[in-house]
């Protein structure tokens, strides 16, 4: 499935099996995270889980 991402904005290609809680790394940098929305799902930023990026 394809979801828009909430940062650049731009389609996001998702496998079908993705479940809430999956993480995927969009083209523009930002990682996202698969969370629950109504019967489907969507995408939000992962940046409250960034504590060892800077390594
Ligand atoms: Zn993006």
């Amino acid at each position: 499935m394809r979801l828009e991402c909430p940062v650049c904005g731009l389609p996001v290609e998702v496998p079908d099996d993705a479940l809430p809680g999956e993480v995927i790394e969009h083209d523009c940098g930002t990682v996202l995270e698969v969370v629950h929305d109504g019967d489907g799902v969507k995408l939000k930023p992962l940046d409250d889980i960034r504590e060892d990026w800077g390594e």
